[in-house]
């Protein structure tokens, strides 16, 4: 059976990057029946955060990813935290010391700043290896005994992997392929700290050899670690899961990975859920099912056209093989465009409801023309007015903080006309055209949409007037500029007496 983890550390909030990690595993795990797990990998206690765990959790909940199996979901792979599990570490990392696939090492971390420096300064990276292992102060020049007079008596040390002299390695990628890889470049990675703590690289693949993972899916950031893990699960005679390394997210102009610098620049959020100072796009007003389908279009590819997928889709049409291997863009005005199109998919009903919470929130408002100058023939927008009024400009729309700016006139009669417009469309004979259709309009009964535009069509054309000379000056009457939905559905919606009134005060 299929099983895979998410396997965040507790650090700060989730970037994008992650939650793209995160939904990848659990399409992936949908997609063959398997389990999508979350670990918390919280060794390193200097980084932890507190509240990040509950922000995972809460990001992925609000995806619509949950996890089958993690904190709070015990399913007999607990616990899910790897705080929660440090006793079973220091005994993988006795077993390969006992084998000789690993060994103590006393080196303060002044010696090795210095020889890093050193390094440096000759041009050269130091790589802690076969090569100058024995040069330096850890106990493989040292005897066993020594070694545990050392230990003994209290000294600070490592347990380090003993990477091979002189091996090629050859590793699968299910996206990159086979990776050669010469150990010689290979430092001889820290398994383990005297504080009791097991590093990343020893914690994660025990964990993942005692929770049955089958498939590493996770970003291309652990690439460089996949030649350590892949030496770690043959030392201990362990089957290595399958991994997959995901693309960078990259910035959207520019060399490197997306930052949350970025965000801050050009104003997009970075993080699902707010966090702190930085909006999230939950709180931006996007919806899951778009930021699930930009991300999912982040690295990965249908081999079709379709750009929009339901997460129901995605799961039906997602596979390892379809991974990108070059890095993928991110476009922030793609996210608009795909939360345009998720909001046109909502319900008038369920879109209203937003927009008044919107009104309230932002205190729109919408009651200064009713109360003080007649108004709207409903006393308050009551929610089948909104409802009609979003039904009207929604698809102008890719947010519901962008109605109010496309409604406002439905709410409130414009105090002011748009200058330059009325430059434009007013004439001299105007008034005298608009009084006329003022009285026309006075004898509609049913003030309904297509009423009205037959009627004053019908008029027009008797009149033999033109339509550039009425439409253009009405619909600055009622709206304030040259702009919103067909005319004669804004008279129709905002009523009779609202419509009469917004004429007669512009002919005053
Ligand atoms: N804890 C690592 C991280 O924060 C997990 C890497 C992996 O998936 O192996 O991304």
């Amino acid at each position: 059976k299929v099983r895979v983890r998410f396997a965040p550390s507790p650090t700060g909030p989730l970037h994008i990057g992650g939650v793209r990690t995160a939904l990848f595993n659990y399409l992936f795990a949908k997609k063959n029946g398997g389990d999508f797990i979350l670990r918390i990998e919280d060794t390193d206690q200097n980084r932890y955060v507190e509240g990040a765990e509950e922000y995972i959790i809460n990001s992925l909940n609000w995806c619509g990813i949950p996890f089958d199996e993690g904190p709070g979901k015990e399913k007999g792979f607990g616990p899910y935290r790897q705080s929660e599990r440090k006793h079973l570490y220091s005994q993988y990392a006795d077993e390969l010391v006992q084998q000789g696939k690993a060994y103590y090492a006393f080196d303060t971390p002044e010696r090795l700043d210095f020889h890093r420096k050193d390094h440096e300064a000759k041009g050269k990276t130091f790589i802690y290896n076969w090569h100058n292992r024995l040069k330096l102060d850890n106990s493989l020049s040292l005897n066993e005994q020594e070694t545990q007079k050392r230990l003994d008596s209290g000294e600070e040390y490592v347990i380090r992997f003993k990477t091979p002299q002189d091996e090629k390695l050859v590793l699968t990628d299910l996206v990159r392929g086979k990776i050669e890889i010469d150990t010689n470049t290979l430092d001889d990675k820290v398994l383990f700290k005297s504080d009791g703590m097991p590093t990343y690289h020893l914690a994660n693949i025990v964990d993942d050899h005692l929770m049955e993972i089958t498939h590493v899916i996770r970003g291309e950031e652990w690439l460089p670690s996949l030649a350590l893990h892949q030496q770690l699960y043959d030392a201990f005679g362990w089957r290595a899961p399958k991994f997959a390394h995901l693309p960078l997210i990259m910035k959207p102009v520019g060399k490197g990975k997306l930052s949350k610098r970025d965000g801050e620049k050009m104003g997009f959020p970075v993080f699902p859920l707010s966090w702190k100072d930085s909006v999230g796009y939950r709180e931006a007003g996007y919806f899951p099912e778009a930021v699930v389908n930009f991300l999912a279009l982040l690295g990965w590819n249908p081999g079709t056209e379709q750009e929009i997928f339901s997460l129901q889709e995605l799961t039906q049409s997602f596979t390892l093989e379809r991974v990108n291997k070059s890095g993928a863009r991110f476009d922030p005005d793609k996210t608009k465009w795909y939360n345009q199109h998720y909001l046109q998919e909502k319900s008038n009903e369920e879109l209203a409801g937003l927009f008044v919470k919107y009104m309230e929130n932002h205190s729109v408002d919408t009651e200064r023309s009713r109360s003080d100058e007649g108004g709207l023939d409903s006393a308050r927008p009551d929610s089948s007015y909104v409802e009609k009024v979003v039904s009207l400009i929604k698809e102008r729309a890719a947010f519901v903080s962008d109605f109010w700016d496309l409604s406002d006139y439905f709410f409130v009669a414009p105090e002011t006309y748009d200058e330059k417009a009325v430059k434009k469309q007013w004439k001299e004979d105007t008034p005298t055209v608009m009084t006329e259709l003022l009285t026309v309009l006075q004898n509609i009964d049913d003030f309904a949409s297509e009423t009205v535009e037959n009627t004053v069509k019908e008029w027009i054309a008797n009149k033999e007037l033109s339509f550039g000379k009425v439409m253009p000056p009405l619909r600055l009457i009622i709206v304030g500029a040259m702009k919103g939905p067909h005319l004669f559905d804004i008279m129709a919606l905002i009523g009779k007496e609202e419509t009469l009134g917004r004429l007669e005060r512009a002919l005053e």
